[in-house]
């Protein structure tokens, strides 16, 4: 059931009882598997956050390409400046169980400078200032908060409820199946959540995958009634609606 509520200042905001956000990482690496899956958000009437890597915007065909997307419906967060994935790899080459440091478990210092580097090059090349952080790997520790905060960040994703100060938009899953019934049973023991974030990384996609995301889009609007949002959006949503904020809100989590 959708809802409609006039706002005192005429806006109408869209109040639905269940949302969707999906979340497209790695932007930059893969020009053309990111236009690809881009368009089929597009062409299936979806919306999309995306996860831009800050260095990448140095490359002009890239930056022209972000711009010429309506914000309202693909909105771009911040995925880093450096995104090394070197770590990754150490930890798999060594299959150690401690993960070397990424960008967000670093000290503040090296958090703060990263999201600086990040947000000049957006505030030269981008049209629009992002408001949500998507760390790499969802790999961070406490210093992120407060260099989130400074740099002007509002929201973070997060697949965990810790207790700080940012908004956070909580992660649902993974994109990972190769079928609709595969997907319809993974997604059952989540169809409760008021916020289904559905995570993507639009290189790793079979032609399969790709294909299936548009039965996905469909499966969540029609039979699911979830209603896509942007994280601006969700954010907006959250300021009306007290069950959103509560899931939005780490700093209420006990
Ligand atoms: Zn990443």
């Amino acid at each position: 059931m959708i809802l409609f509520l006039i706002h005192k200042n005429l806006e109408v905001i869209i109040l639905a009882k269940k949302y969707v956000i999906f979340k497209d990482d790695d932007i930059g690496k893969d020009f053309e598997g990111f236009k690809k899956w881009i368009d089929v958000v597009l062409e299936n009437k979806a919306k999309a956050a995306i996860g831009v890597i800050g260095r990448y915007l140095k490359n002009q065909e890239l930056r022209k390409y972000l711009n010429s997307l309506d914000e309202k419906q693909i909105e771009i967060f911040c995925h880093g400046y450096y995104h090394s994935h070197l770590p990754y790899i150490y930890n798999k080459l060594l299959r150690r169980k401690t993960l070397s440091k990424t960008e967000f478990n670093k000290d503040f210092g090296k958090q703060n400078l990263s999201l600086k580097k990040y947000r000049l090059l957006e505030s030269k090349y981008l049209k629009i200032k992002s408001i949500a952080l998507g760390p790499q790997g969802n790999i961070w520790n406490e210093f992120i908060i407060d260099a989130a905060l400074k740099n002007d960040f509002k929201l973070m994703f997060s697949w965990d409820k810790a207790k700080h100060k940012l908004l956070t938009i909580p992660l649902t899953d993974n994109f990972k199946q190769n079928s609709l019934d595969e997907f319809i049973s993974a997604y059952k023991k989540n169809k409760e959540n008021s916020i289904y974030t559905l995570q993507f990384h639009h290189a790793n996609l079979s032609e399969t995958q790709f294909d299936l995301m548009a039965e996905v889009i469909d499966f969540l609007k029609n039979d699911e009634d979830r209603v896509f949002v942007t994280p601006f959006e969700l954010l907006k949503i959250s300021k009306s609606d007290k069950t959103i904020f509560d899931l939005m809100a780490p700093e209420n989590v006990r």
